[in-house]
């Protein structure tokens, strides 16, 4: 059978050629016919199963489909509401843009006229909102701009803050790129005039003039603009000097050419000739043109991370009506509570909850971790992971800007653009580094024209402009935001999440580490497998109240408790004036009596322990007590495994030399319990929230460097006291929110990721600083003529060029390097 599609993303016969090889491997499909002009793509395939991979491969590729058909264009889609509708019975049609659109409703013709684009615009609706898409400076991040420019403090050019999928060359770069080819087609052909003769002639002169005047003001004509503004901003930066340095060589070579009579003998060869310097001034324009090109190139992948996570997110979703009739809809229209299916190879539209349906799935593009995870009822999905083999149907819980994946980037994108602490070093030095370049050559001028020999002034003008150019303050600037913005990416891929630059710098410093019990050394799902009432009452009575009250809860334990009433059919109450204390329970009143749940001390001061708790504990099992108005009713044995992969975790980190603590509300047996099954030593347990801070505190205060680890919003002070936060994604949202570093699958692996990472990180800065730092204090003596006096060594300009464009671009090329990194 053969369906038609539209895709207005065709545009020439790349795409043909791309979409038929693409399609071609999609199982079930005979063949592909594309028609560039049309912009319809007609595939020829097995069943109509097949449609729903084809329209996802052709999403995935980046042309999207709005209309959807059979040859002959019986059936159309409505862009609004996906609705399949015969265009012949059609509700209302609409043009737009030389197409016509078909609705099955006037309601939906309404929305799209109103709104054309935002049903077919862009090609892949990003999570996070595009329209308020500001442009920043990687060196100075205070830089905040509706649209692309300049930076007004280091003249480089803007980026957008957040990167966006598609964003393909930036205006700077097509400007740059243009310039660049321009400059070098006639800086060639002057370095052959000028290299040729010594002596090349008037009418030689000339042709340097002619082949160079373009090159130096229409190529160079950014950095002279940028130059000027530096100057009357009083931020002297780069074009500062790249702009006196060109302009300086280019103005005396024009009097050279004009009037040589104002030059004096000093600026005179033996034979009385005045040397020129149009080809350096070209040159140099040219490197520098050559630089900008390949920065902004090399700037633009430091934002893959992000363009990867928001690729993650598919364009439509399979929504299932109430009337059970199935519609593929764009997302930007899927609602909370909308039930949505995911059909095997497909990526889950939004975050959500299984209501029918198994299967495994790949989560690995969010948490790093490749194994897929098997999903059954009521499991949690995350949008952007892709459903490997079973059919699943999700309720969706979050949707949009609210998604894990919406909130990843936004986070991933703050971080990436906040300061680190060894910054201060290289901020310092840059605020008198240009400044301090300006003396430099004035004072080379100086020394060359007082002491130097003669020509004296082709010599102090040739050195002092190879200072200028050869200085390099960008390489400076860039050594650390560069090497933050690509390895906080990388940590996005590793299901590592950095919040702040800071963050990623302390971790590699941490001795000490401090980790929650529940829900983050254990499963946090834990199951009620004991009930003992007292005499005089009844197990079930005693859970069926306990879980009436916990159905206020948002704990582990009281979700356990509420599954185990569900798992023996009782019917629970709401609680009325529900209480929480973090850390030892809940209370409040259900069906009239007074119902409280949790630690022993729920029992009041002075209760006795049960002598059957110990036992229970001593299997690393919680004890949780239940209390009916106010007499001890029974008690609950739960119990969490550990993480399988703790154990492996924490004996890395441990052979790293890392201090592990363990720190927990849970009674001291239960915590002992699980300790010695994970090789921990030190545990502190039956503490309280606040308590836990107190902890915290007290580790640092022993001058310790502490990371701790947690889930629960019982963690929260102590994340936030910690020299480094960790929460599980897993938790809840208040540690997420007070921590600096989420592992977003919950597993600690990601610990000892998280500190590789550090560690890399800072080793790639320290790089990119001692090599910014070094190759000035070289560069710029040597372009003074520091070794003339001794070896007779005297650097061009244009090699001074040279060397400039390649420092700031290796320094950017270097950080990237820890995209690869292994973790
Ligand atoms: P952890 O530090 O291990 O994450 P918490 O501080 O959250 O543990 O809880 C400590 C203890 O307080 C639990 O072991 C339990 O006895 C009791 N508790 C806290 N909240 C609840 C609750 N909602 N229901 C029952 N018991 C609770
Ligand atoms: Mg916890």
């Amino acid at each position: 059978m053969k369906t038609e599609f539209l895709s207005p993303g065709i545009t020439c016969e790349g795409c043909a050629g791309t979409i038929k090889r693409l399609l071609g491997a999609v199982p079930g499909v005979r063949d592909v016919g594309v028609d560039v002009a049309a912009k319809r793509v007609i595939v020829e395939h097995e069943d109509s199963a097949a449609v729903g991979a084809l329209e996802a491969a052709l999403n995935d590729a980046g042309y999207p489909v709005y209309g959807v058909g059979e040859p002959g264009g019986a059936r159309v889609v409505d862009p609004v509401c996906g609705m399949h509708i015969d265009p012949a019975s059609a509700a209302g049609r609409s043009e737009f843009e030389g197409r016509t659109y078909y609705f099955c409703a006037t309601g939906c013709k309404d929305r799209f006229d109103r709104e054309p684009s935002r049903y077919l615009g862009d090609p892949r609706p990003a999570p996070v909102a595009a329209p308020g898409a500001t442009y920043t400076c990687p060196m100075d991040p205070e830089i905040v701009r509706d649209g692309p420019g300049s930076c007004p403090i280091c003249g480089m050019a803007l980026e957008p803050s957040v990167a966006a999928l598609g964003d393909g060359p930036s205006p700077e770069l097509r400007s740059m790129t243009r310039r660049l080819w321009a400059c070098a087609g006639l800086s060639l052909p002057l370095l052959a005039v000028a290299m040729l003769g010594p002596a090349p002639g008037r009418a030689g002169a000339w042709l340097q003039l002619l082949l160079a005047t373009p090159v130096v003001l229409w190529g160079g004509w950014p950095f002279f603009r940028r130059g000027w503004e530096s100057l009357v901003n009083r931020r002297l930066n780069m074009f500062t000097l790249v702009a006196i340095g060109t302009g300086a060589a280019y103005l005396y070579s024009l009097v050279g050419v004009l009037v040589p009579g104002l030059l004096p003998a000093s600026a005179r060869m033996h034979g009385g000739e005045v040397p020129l310097y149009f080809e350096a001034a070209a040159v140099i324009t040219t490197l520098v043109l050559l630089g900008q090109v390949l920065e902004l190139r090399a700037r633009s992948r430091t934002g893959d991370a992000i363009r990867r996570l928001l690729g993650r997110a598919p364009k439509t979703a399979r929504r299932i009506g109430g009337d059970g009739v199935e519609v593929d809809v764009p997302l930007g229209v899927l609602a909370v509570g909308d039930l949505v299916r995911v059909r095997p190879g497909e990526q889950v539209p939004a975050d959500g909850v299984v209501e029918s349906g198994a299967g495994d799935v790949d989560e690995s593009m969010l948490t790093g971790e490749p194994m897929p995870v098997p999903k059954g009822p009521g499991d949690p999905v995350i949008g952007g992971t892709l459903n490997l083999d079973g059919g699943l149907v999700v309720r969706a819980s979050r949707v949009g800007a609210e998604t894990m994946l919406a909130s990843i980037v936004r986070m991933v994108a703050e971080a990436q653009r906040s300061r680190a602490p060894v910054q201060r070093l290289a901020d310092a030095v840059s605020a008198y580094f240009v400044p301090a370049v300006l003396a430099i050559s004035a004072l080379t001028f100086a020394a060359w024209l007082s002491l130097g020999p003669e020509p004296r002034l082709v010599h102090a003008l040739v050195n002092a402009v190879a200072v200028l150019i050869i200085a390099c303050p960008c390489a400076l600037g860039l050594a650390t935001p560069m090497a933050i913005m690509v390895g906080t990416g990388r940590g996005a891929s590793a299901g590592v999440l950095i919040r702040s630059a800071e963050a990623l710098e302390v971790l590699s410093k941490v001795d000490t580490l401090v980790l929650d019990k529940t829900g983050t050394l254990t499963e946090g799902r834990p199951r009620v497998v004991e009930v003992h009432a007292l005499p005089g009452f009844d197990p079930a009575e005693v859970v069926r109240l306990a879980a009436g009250l916990e159905g206020s809860s948002e704990h582990p334990l009281g979700a356990a408790i509420v599954a185990e009433a569900r798992a023996r059919g009782l019917s629970t109450g709401v609680a009325e004036g529900f209480r929480s204390t973090p850390g030892r329970g809940v209370e409040g009143t259900v069906e009239g009596r007074s119902v409280a749940v949790g630690s022993r001390s729920i029992l009041g001061p002075g209760a006795a322990d049960d002598p059957r708790a110990a036992a229970i504990r001593q299997s690393g099992r919680t004890v949780v007590y239940v209390a009916l108005d106010g007499r001890p009713a029974g008690m609950l044995g739960l119990a969490d495994p550990v993480k399988s992969t703790a154990a492996g975790a924490l004996e890395r980190l441990r052979a790293d030399g890392l201090r592990v603590v363990m720190l927990t509300g849970d009674a001291r047996a239960t915590a002992e319990a699980v300790a010695r099954e994970l090789g921990i030593t030190e545990v502190v347990a039956e503490v309280l929230p606040g308590q836990k801070g107190d902890e915290v505190r007290r580790l640092r205060a022993e001058g310790r460097v502490v990371a701790m680890a947690g889930d629960g919003v019982n963690d929260a002070p102590a994340l936030a006291l910690a020299d480094v936060g960790i929460a599980m994604g897993t938790g809840a949202d208040a540690a997420i929110q007070s921590a600096d570093v989420t592992l977003i699958g919950g597993d600690l692996r990601g610990l000892d990721r998280a500190r590789r990472l550090s560690a890399a990180t800072m080793r790639n800065i320290r790089q990119n600083l001692a090599f910014a730092f070094l190759y000035n204090l070289i560069g710029v003596p040597i372009a003074a003529g520091a070794l003339y006096p001794a070896f007779g060594l005297l650097l061009s300009p244009m090699l001074a060029g040279a060397a400039m464009t390649f420092s700031s671009v290796s320094v950017i090329l270097n950080a990237l390097r820890l995209q690869r990194v292994a973790l």
